[in-house]
């Protein structure tokens, strides 16, 4: 399915994804970063999937069952597409490499990894990085789950986004059950301490897996999600509803 050489296999391959369930799908040029964290390969796929609006409708006081049901949807759907642009690249003789979806079962105070997938979606062109420190889109806000194929084939990359469009926008801050964002607006390279006290985030997102049935150690809230006026912006066009407060 994947040629050698030419536009056709970027074109196929991100139709590939779109039509597998993918939302956004764009290729990035990571010739910036150190070749060991990229693990030498130069570009890569960086997929997003959308989470439902209608089950982030309901988050904005905290977590629900059926948010847990759909994160969980969703990184399971970003596995199977990662595996379908690997098995697509690996057929046009490429070389690839990648993990899993971002877990929130990591442990306090070991937050970090060395190259993060909302890090390649913005080289991808996907979106910015919010005051919340997630990934911001266009067109789903940051009602999206992110995962990223590493390869050296020869992808038609994007222009990166490097600067923030929150603008004078401070929701997610006023949102937040932790007090955990603290405000700064993101530019490439702005490391994640300027914008959200990780350890505080992480403390409030515990509190609430007993009340939704998840494991003690997932940590999950979304409420910087759901007041996001571009996420807002999501579930009205969702909705049919056509006010646009960005
Ligand atoms: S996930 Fe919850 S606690 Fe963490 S920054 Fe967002 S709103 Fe705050
Ligand atoms: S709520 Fe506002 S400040 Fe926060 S990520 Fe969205 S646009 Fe940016």
């Amino acid at each position: 399915m994947v040629a050698a050489s030419g536009n056709t296999p970027i074109h196929l391959l991100a139709t590939l994804l779109l039509r597998r369930g993918a939302g956004l799908v764009g290729f990035a040029d990571l010739a910036e970063i150190p070749a060991h964290i990229r693990q030498g390969l130069p570009r890569a796929v960086s997929i997003a999937v959308p989470l439902n609006p209608h089950v982030i409708a309901g988050i904005r006081h905290g977590p629900t069952r059926e948010y847990l049901a759909e994160y969980h949807r969703a990184n399971a759907l970003l596995g199977e597409l990662a595996q379908a642009a690997v098995d697509a690249l690996c057929r046009g003789g490429f070389r690839v490499a990648y993990g899993t979806a971002t877990v929130a079962g990591v442990e306090f105070g070991q937050y970090d990894t060395p190259l993060p997938h909302k890090t390649v979606a913005t080289r991808a062109g996907l979106g910015w990085i919010g005051r919340c420190a997630l990934l911001v889109t266009e067109r789903y806000g940051s009602a999206v789950r992110l995962m990223t194929v590493l390869t050296d084939a020869p992808l038609d990359t994007a222009a990166p986004v490097n600067d923030s469009r929150c603008g004078e926008c401070v929701a997610c801050v006023q949102a937040c059950p932790g007090q955990a964002i603290t405000g700064g607006l993101w530019r490439a390279g702005l490391p994640r301490e300027a914008m959200v006290d990780a350890d505080a985030c992480y403390r409030t997102t515990r509190q609430f897996a007993p009340a939704i049935g998840a494991e003690p150690s997932i940590g999950i809230c979304g409420a910087c999600i759901a007041a996001c006026p571009w996420t807002q912006r999501y579930i009205r066009a969702a909705s049919g509803g056509m006010r646009d407060e960005t």
